[in-house]
């Protein structure tokens, strides 16, 4: 029996749950949230509400568990830090939830570069069109405006990282993970589709089996100089033919929400296995997928609908708009049919 205790109760908590449920032995699981109408609740065989500034509660909520892992990188690291059985690590939360930090520690590795970016201050200057980004606490956009030209410039304030904003351009992610074992293993990449700087679809890459390895390089020297354990994910884009890394997350992601259906291994398990110690099997993936996202605006038609694909409702409590509320996995000939599945 393990106790596994996971901080953070939205989607990726309720897969990472029931992930656990599939393991060969039985796996108690707890979940740490600040909203009572989390998620991933109904998942959970404990739930605990409380702050993720509230270090002793979250201590006092870690004692009798043998594992601990976190949903998201918005956790202060203090809490992080302070838990042994916290296997992904602190610094990896540490450098990665700031994206000065992350940046900087992503081009002093060998590989692909980050977007050129600066940081907003006394004498700082870009050529336009450039994006800016709030330093923490950023997701789907959030926080981000596009800088067209001289009247954007009220957007523009001291801190903030401006990068070079590209019109056009394909982005890529890769989904690693690194076991207690020293093994690593990872997915074929990712090709994904934003609108409004939410992640819209997501299918297989066809790709170039160099710039892939140049991917997976990168995304490798990333969880070794952090030594990371767990799945870790890094976005890319492919601009003005060259490759960047956009941001890294040390965490299950979006993306790779498709390998529940794609491959023989999803990337909740691959997590769990990770963190288990757990040898992982070879991946093997059928192509012939793609993963769309559902928002709340979406939530209504599509739960009206008979889908040629596979709903996975997350049973948030409200559906905001532009807040993801599911996803739909399906087989590829029917993206363009999944995609007006979610309009009224
Ligand atoms: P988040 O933390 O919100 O995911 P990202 O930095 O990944 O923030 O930005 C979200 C999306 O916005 C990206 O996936 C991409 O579609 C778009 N975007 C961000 N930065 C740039 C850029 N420099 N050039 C072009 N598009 C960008
Ligand atoms: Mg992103």
């Amino acid at each position: 029996m393990c106790r596994l205790g996971i901080l953070g109760g939205g989607q990726l908590g309720k897969m990472l749950s029931q992930a656990a449920r599939k393991l060969e032995f039985p796996v108690e699981v707890s979940i740490y949230d600040t909203s009572d109408y989390a998620c991933a609740r109904e998942d959970a065989d404990r739930f605990h509400r409380g702050s993720f500034e509230d270090i002793e509660a979250i201590q006092r909520f870690a004692e009798d568990l043998d594992i601990i892992t976190y949903e998201f990188e918005n956790i202060p690291v203090a809490v992080v830090a302070s838990l042994s059985h916290a296997i992904q690590g602190s610094e990896a939360l540490r450098i990665l939830q700031n994206r000065l930090l992350e940046k900087e520690f992503v081009d002093s590795l060998p590989g692909i570069p980050c977007v050129p970016h600066a940081q907003v201050g006394l004498g700082f200057s870009m050529d336009y069109p450039f994006i800016v980004k709030t330093v923490q606490f950023g997701y789907d956009g959030k926080g981000q405006y596009l800088i067209n030209d001289v009247n954007d410039l009220a957007h523009v304030k001291t801190g903030m990282v401006a990068e070079r904003y590209f019109p056009t351009l394909t982005e890529y992610s890769m989904v690693i993970a690194r076991n207690v074992d020293g093994t690593t293993t990872h997915y074929p990449t990712f090709e994904n589709v934003h609108v409004n700087q939410i992640l819209d679809t997501t299918r297989f890459a066809t790709i170039d089996k160099g710039l892939e390895e140049q991917l997976f390089e990168k995304a490798k020297n990333i969880a070794l100089a952090l030594d990371y354990i767990g799945v870790l994910t890094v976005e890319y884009f492919f601009a003005d033919g060259k490759l960047y890394v956009n941001e890294v997350a040390p965490r299950v992601h979006n993306s790779g929400h498709i390998t529940l259906d794609a491959a023989n291994i999803s990337q909740f398990d691959l997590h769990l296995y990770s963190l288990l110690g757990i040898t992982y099997p070879e991946i093997t993936i059928d192509p012939d997928w793609c993963m769309v996202n559902v928002l709340g605006q979406h939530y209504m038609a599509v739960r009206e609908k008979s889908l040629p694909g596979k709903f996975y409702d997350y049973g948030k409590h409200s559906t905001t708009k532009n807040r993801k509320v599911g996803h739909i996995n399906g087989k590829l000939q029917y993206l363009d049919l999944l995609k007006k599945a979610r309009e009224e």
